[in-house]
């Protein structure tokens, strides 16, 4: 195809974006149609009462995904986009009075679990060796290659991965292989917690997932100068610099098929012709409401959906100098919460609370002598629950426990509030029930039943984003858009 071609993006989530930045500069001309009047889907923001809130992700991992953009247009990344690594990862608070610090000193942070684990260091380190092991596996099977394309099976480094498979532990559960590798279950908890960060449950996920304590403790976590949304941001601005045009406030009605193949959207009611479309909207509302006329993968669109969040975004009227930017407050018992998440009626009554404070680095975010706190605890995707009974309980719950923890009546001290729920979250993005990450990893082979970053059954029509292979999360959003990138330059 050549260059000048056009191509329309539906949806600016943060795969939308880098994708429309990727095919800019390869030369395509690209609209991106947006139904919300911002862009980033659930990389967003919200301000209230003197607070800003990052709205979604608030752990920023894999950075250079982001500045890569930046280079594939020949610019700086540190003069557009800057953020720095976090010298600890997470603070982890019990009820007990025991803190634990992840630090990114793998030093510190083996001596760390040692020290107040019991664990020797030589487990801790022989466990982030392994997660080391996965990753290197898995980049060149799962992650950085479409997985349905016949070429990426045909390269070097992919033969050489598939025939170490046998390593990635695809069939023993997560906290089966951490109940092997240490003694203390606040250890296995506190490594078991990697699944949340695709939405899974480490009771049932395979210990592949083990790969993630890999990038969050080696690799690192880092904070984007100004918060997450100025990840958003940067991309956005990079893509308009590049040409790209937005439109918001523009949902797309239809993707249109002619001859088996996607010929242009309709929107507002007016048809656009294109040579390509890229779907960044979740499949399967994609195959739902824009391909309703045809016939979808019913198979593929029924699989799973990871768990949801329900999140507190409070103003509180003062500041905690024994919280950090990431804190988790552990529920004392990690296999009930996840068995009534995996029930899906109920939150347990004592669920695991995340309270991210983006204003310990961004002072800014909140008014002088004030915290920003997203409060999140991990809940079953939208199947028709009873949200608001749900909510309320939960409210009460969470509060109790990090009042408990922090000696502190908590409650008392909350100037603003607004809620996201797996609801909201379906209706502001169209994610299917609301699940953060679009399928689940909880069976063993879940990665390989991801949809393709393409579209089997009609020419031109692609996607990309978190509910296609690689997944969710803003790194696996990222590769997504490169991955399809690629497809599209080798297909056209
Ligand atoms: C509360 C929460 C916490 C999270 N925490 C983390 C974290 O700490 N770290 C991390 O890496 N990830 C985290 N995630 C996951 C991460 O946010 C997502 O995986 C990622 O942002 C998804 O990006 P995406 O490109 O798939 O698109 P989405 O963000 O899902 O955006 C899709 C876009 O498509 C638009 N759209 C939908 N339908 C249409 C239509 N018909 N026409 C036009 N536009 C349409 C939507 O409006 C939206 O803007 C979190 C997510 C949430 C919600």
């Amino acid at each position: 195809m050549s260059t000048n071609s056009k191509a329309l993006i539906i949806g600016s989530g943060i795969a939308g974006l880098a994708l429309s930045v990727r095919l800019a500069v390869k030369g395509y001309k690209v609209q991106v149609f947006e139904a919300n009047a911002y862009a980033g889907g659930k990389l967003s923001e919200r301000e209230q009462d003197g607070f800003r809130f990052d709205a979604g992700p608030s752990l920023f991992t894999m950075p250079h995904f982001v500045s890569e953009l930046f280079e594939i247009a020949r610019k700086n990344p540190s003069e557009h986009f800057k953020y720095k690594r976090l010298e600890v990862a997470c603070r982890y608070l019990y009820e007990d009075g025991l803190e634990v610090d992840a630090f990114a000193d793998q030093n510190a942070f083996r001596k760390e679990l040692s020290e107040k684990f019991g664990e020797s260091e030589k487990s801790v380190e022989k466990f982030l060796k392994k997660s080391r092991e996965i990753y290197s596996i898995t980049e060149n099977v799962f992650l950085n290659k479409s997985l349905h394309k016949l070429s990426t099976y045909l390269n070097a480094g992919t033969i050489k991965s598939m025939m170490q498979l046998y390593k990635l532990q695809i069939y023993s559960s997560m906290y089966k292989a951490n109940s092997q590798f240490f003694k203390n279950e606040r250890t296995v908890q506190f490594f078991n917690r990697y699944a949340t960060y695709n939405g899974s449950n480490p009771y049932k996920a395979p210990a592949t997932l083990n790969v993630i304590p890999y990038l969050e403790n080696e690799i690192g976590a880092f904070f984007p100068e100004g918060g997450m949304y100025n990840i958003t941001k940067s991309i956005y601005r990079l893509a308009k610099s590049l040409g790209v045009e937005f439109n918001f406030n523009m949902p797309v009605e239809e993707i249109l098929i002619e001859n088996g193949k996607a010929k242009g959207i309709k929107v507002d009611g007016e048809k656009l012709e294109s040579d390509l479309v890229i779907s960044n909207m979740d499949m399967v509302s994609t195959y739902r409401r824009l391909l309703g006329k045809h016939k979808a993968p019913e198979r593929l669109l029924r699989q799973e959906k990871s768990s949801s969040a329900l999140i507190f975004y409070w103003g509180m009227n003062k500041t905690f100098p024994q919280l950090d930017l990431h804190n988790i407050f552990f529920s004392n018992d990690y296999k009930k919460e996840f068995d009534a998440i995996a029930a899906g009626k109920s939150i347990d009554d004592d669920p695991t609370v995340y309270v991210n404070i983006s204003s310990k680095y961004a002072p800014n975010d909140a008014p002088e002598g004030a915290e920003n706190w997203f409060t999140m605890i991990n809940v079953p995707n939208n199947q028709g629950q009873d949200w608001d009974a749900l909510i309320a309980e939960a409210r009460e719950n969470i509060l109790h426990k990090v009042s408990k923890t922090l000696y502190t009546d908590v409650k008392k001290l909350i100037v603003t509030e607004a809620i996201l729920d797996p609801r909201t979250i379906e209706s502001k993005t169209s994610s299917a029930q609301g699940a953060l990450y679009g399928n689940s990893s909880n069976t063993p082979m879940a990665a390989f039943f991801r949809h393709p970053n393409f579209s089997g059954k009609y020419k031109n029509l692609y996607f990309c984003g978190g509910s296609v292979h690689p997944g969710g999360g803003i790194p696996l959003c990222m590769l997504s858009a490169k991955i399809t990138a690629d497809i599209i330059s080798k297909s056209n």
